[in-house]
């Protein structure tokens, strides 16, 4: 089934009747080609691509839940290719533009909305900094634009410029960036993948990884043994738990990052706004909900759920920077499991198992990355060499400290990136 604007006329005139579903719910098979473990936005991505560029499409999707109801299903969908340094530069750059074929793509709306995202800045030494960013991101090919206090003003009329302490001098902007639809770039990934033969397995939690004489035969699962000749880890903030299976001990720290999103209200902000220095972020949805959320809980846990006192400082950053905001009536606040690393940077590599893959390290921005992890796991997944967009994503160098990509310059603090 092919979605297109004559479709969507002759299925209202008859009855919304005709629409198939998205995807199969296909009983596990005793053995696959290639079983990725999670059904996250990584997982689903890896497995469309690995089918799409790669032809191999005995596969399957192995999701101990249902697909998206882990962080690619929690965030606040911004996406964006902002980073400069060597190794994010061009891998974020790469993702972008599979960002803005996706839909045609997939033959999927996932509502890509190029709005324009802005970072604000504060003090002289702030807008250097920014500067800097902002020609590596245009070195790197990118789109990039320093405003000043003025250009601000007639962007972003509702903010508090003049905070005592934090007064808006100016903001980076990247017109390219914007958000995208969580929940539709899982289902059109899954009908992606469906469609090229992959199955698609929820409420399979993997539970074993079979190694025989250093090489990977398979996984233990709720619904039975698989083999496979080849396994790809792709579970964000269970990374460490399922890493563990196969005997390996991870840089990775998992810790919780809370969201929010008020009840709907006309049209306000036309772009993602990011307020570094407070440790808040705002963006509103195509329903009219602000969506909103700040920094990490700054304890490590797997539980999906954040606590007040995180809650209670997003909720003041917002008031600081948009006093309007407080008028607004919080509906929800939910919380996901990121997988830190020590850099801030992921992880795309082999492990020390032939035939075992690993993907993680997302932090709190994953969710830009999905098409290009999906395509960059699957090249590597399939060819045994890691594509040249993620080439400098490597396991070991957290063990050598050659190659770190700390972006945010905090040292080796999970909480802190
Ligand atoms: C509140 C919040 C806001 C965020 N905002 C942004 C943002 O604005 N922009 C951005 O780029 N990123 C953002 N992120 C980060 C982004 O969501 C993640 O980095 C990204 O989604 C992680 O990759 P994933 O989609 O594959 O993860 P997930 O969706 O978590 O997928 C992993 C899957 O693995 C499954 N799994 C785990 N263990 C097993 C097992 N043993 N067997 C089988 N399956 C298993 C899980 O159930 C899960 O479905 C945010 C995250 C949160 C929580």
């Amino acid at each position: 089934m092919r979605f297109s604007a004559l479709k969507i006329l002759q299925q209202g005139l008859t009855g919304n009747k005709g629409w198939t579903h998205h995807w199969r719910d296909p009983q596990p098979k005793s053995e696959y080609d290639i079983v990725i473990i999670g059904g996250g936005g990584h997982g689903l991505a890896t497995a469309y691509y690995l089918a799409k560029r790669h032809g191999l499409t005995n596969i399957a999707v192995l999701e101990k839940g249902y697909i998206g109801g882990g962080n690619v299903g929690r965030n606040t969908t911004i996406v964006r290719a902002n980073y400069g340094m060597p190794g994010n530069s061009e891998f974020y750059s790469h993702s972008l533009k599979l960002w803005e074929g996706l839909e045609q793509d997939l033959n999927y709306n996932v509502m890509h909305s190029q709005r324009g995202i802005i970072n604000l800045f504060h003090s002289d030494g702030q807008r250097d900094a920014f500067a800097w960013r902002g020609n590596a991101i245009r070195n790197q090919g990118d789109d990039a634009e320093l405003l000043d206090r003025n250009d601000l003003r007639k962007m972003l009329p509702y903010l508090n410029f003049d905070n005592a302490r934090f007064p808006v001098r100016g903001g980076l902007l990247q017109r390219r960036g914007g958000t995208a639809r969580h929940d539709a770039v899982v289902w059109g990934l899954a009908r992606g993948a469906d469609q090229r033969g992959v199955d698609i397995i929820q409420n399979c939690e993997v539970t074993g990884i079979d190694i025989e004489n250093g090489k990977v035969k398979g996984v233990q699962t709720s619904r039975g043994a698989i083999r496979a000749k080849k396994v790809g880890i792709v579970v964000a903030g269970r990374s460490g738990q399922v890493a563990a299976m196969a005997g390996m001990r991870l840089p990775i720290e998992s810790h919780i990052l809370q969201a929010f999103v008020t009840e709907g209200i006309k049209p306000a902000i036309d772009h993602v706004v990011s307020f570094g220095m407070g440790h808040f972020y705002i963006s509103q949805s195509d329903k009219g909900g602000l969506v909103f959320g700040g920094d990490l809980d700054f304890y490590a846990s797997y539980a999906s759920r954040g606590n007040l006192p995180m809650m209670e400082h997003v909720m003041e950053a917002g008031m600081a920077l948009m006093p309007a905001i407080g008028k607004a009536k919080v509906l929800r606040s939910w919380g996901g499991i990121m997988d830190m690393t020590p850099d801030g940077s992921p992880i795309i590599d082999k492990t020390h198992v032939d035939g075992l893959f690993i993907d993680c390290g997302w932090c709190y921005g994953g969710f830009k990355a999905v098409p290009g992890s999906g395509d960059c796991f699957a090249h590597l997944i399939a060819t045994d060499t890691p594509h040249p967009a993620a080439a400098r994503f490597r396991l070991d160098r957290f063990k050598t400290g050659v190659g770190l990509m700390d972006e945010e310059g905090t040292g080796s603090q999970h909480n802190l990136h």
